[in-house]
């Protein structure tokens, strides 16, 4: 698979590249220089999860890796269900909230997880450094938790993390660190960008970020558009609008790399929250990011997503039709009404799933078959989703356990020296 960087074409990568240099020159993102078409899409459509992915994927890759290689990712990572949930008439939902960490970037942290594993191979570990703000951390803590070879530093700011969000990452333990930051999550940020600026700490300890543009992450959530069109009836997949929840946009570009193979979905519904850049956008052809505003589908509060590039890049490249993509911002008062008439139809769910559902009510015909996507467990938001419905929602069981762990976290003021000296005694 060669990958070229959309900021500079004349840097050419393979996956492996892509996948442990995460971003090319002049911070651009790489994209595959060529998309395969799969050969029978039907056929591939009545085969097995797992088995059809490690197909999408080898196609994808190519024979860098080889095909053993790819199949042993493949069952690693993706260990649990993608259910297409019938919610009323010609709708469904895409659960993809079947997780370690009930959201769906579990599929694409633990395939790079897994890629960097096998990549890094017997050689020097690696270090991952990452800041969150919350939900990241989870998926990226537990895809890397037992990896050999692979450490991973989570940083945090104090006090501004939930309970339970704090208590998914950081009570691992093991290859997890995870580091309580005296200050806000910018703290976090500038913290990480000075790691990566130091040369000692970048070379010595094998930085990486395992970030979200990643390739590997992008190729992973490819596969799960297949299983939801394969659990329709045959005669309906080319009906199949799918509406995308957005903030960075990466979910929506694997739906557009998932229909260039060759999945026959009819079209794209992009859903965001107020924060609408790209709505604006393919209205009026200018691209005039916002102040970013503070919503309840918070995973969505983005005002420059940074996965649009790709977008733009198969529209330019007429790889997709400009045509088969709308999109709709939803307020808050929608979301909340959304999430209020999904739970009066027997489906409890959450504000970024509702943001969705509510797009895609207002475009979709009768004579289509409409997908939302659930990109998290609706207890994930489990005081938002309580404050709408007035009703209590129910931990899973993943959640409920992990709320009697211990937190394992080390505590720093936001000073780099400090958390030089800490990484360094840690893992050096
Ligand atoms: C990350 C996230 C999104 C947005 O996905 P993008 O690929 O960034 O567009 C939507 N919903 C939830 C719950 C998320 O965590």
């Amino acid at each position: 698979m060669e990958l070229v960087n959309l900021k500079d074409a004349t840097e050419v990568v393979s996956f492996s590249q892509a996948v442990k240099q995460g971003l090319g020159r002049n911070q651009g993102l790489f994209f595959p220089k060529a998309i395969p078409a799969l050969a029978d899409v039907d056929a591939l459509l009545a085969m097995p999860f797992q088995q059809r992915s490690v197909e999408i994927l080898n196609a994808l890759i190519g024979d860098e890796l080889g095909r053993e290689a790819v199949e042993k990712l493949v069952t690693n990572a993706f260990q649990f269900t993608a259910p297409l949930a019938h919610v009323k008439d010609n709708v469904y939902s895409l659960e993809l909230f079947h997780g370690p960490t009930l959201a769906f970037k579990d599929f694409g942290a633990r395939f790079l997880a897994q890629c960097l594993a096998h990549l890094t191979g017997e050689g020097e570990p690696i270090t991952i450094l990452t800041a969150t703000s919350g939900d990241t951390g989870a998926a990226v803590a537990h895809a890397f938790h037992g990896l050999s070879n692979i450490n991973v530093v989570i940083l945090y700011p104090k006090g501004m993390v939930s309970p339970l969000q704090e208590k998914q990452f950081s009570t691992l333990g093991d290859n997890i660190l995870t580091v309580e930051v005296d200050g806000p999550f910018d703290d976090c940020q500038a913290l990480v960008k000075q790691a990566f600026d130091d040369k000692e700490v970048r070379e010595q300890l094998h930085l990486n970020s395992a970030n979200s543009i990643n390739i590997a992450r992008l190729l992973a959530q490819v596969c799960y558009y297949f299983e939801a069109l394969a659990q329709l009836p045959a005669e309906d997949r080319a009906k199949a609008v799918i509406s995308v929840p957005s903030g960075n946009f990466g979910n929506l570009a694997a739906a557009m790399i998932a229909k260039t193979m060759g999945l026959p979905i009819k079209r794209f519904v992009a859903s965001t929250n107020a924060n609408d850049t790209v709505p604006r956008y393919l209205l009026s052809g200018l691209w005039e990011p916002k102040k970013t505003v503070a919503t309840m589908s918070n995973a969505m509060d983005i005002s420059s997503p940074n996965n649009w590039p790709r977008i733009e890049a198969m529209i330019e490249q007429g790889i997709v039709d400009k045509a088969l993509l709308s999109a709709e911002s939803v307020d808050e008062d929608y979301t909340q009404i959304g999430v209020k008439q999904l739970n009066e139809l027997g489906y409890l769910s959450e504000p970024h799933a509702a943001v969705a559902y509510k797009a895609l009510k207002r475009q979709l015909a009768d004579d289509e078959i409409g997908i939302f996507l659930g990109t998290a467990h609706p207890a994930k938001f489990k005081e938002t989703v309580e404050n709408i419905l007035g009703t209590p929602v129910a931990l899973p069981k993943a959640l409920a356990d992990v709320a009697n762990k211990d937190v394992l976290s080390d505590a720093l003021t936001a000073d780099f020296g400090k958390l030089k000296e800490y990484m360094f005694t840690k893992l050096g």
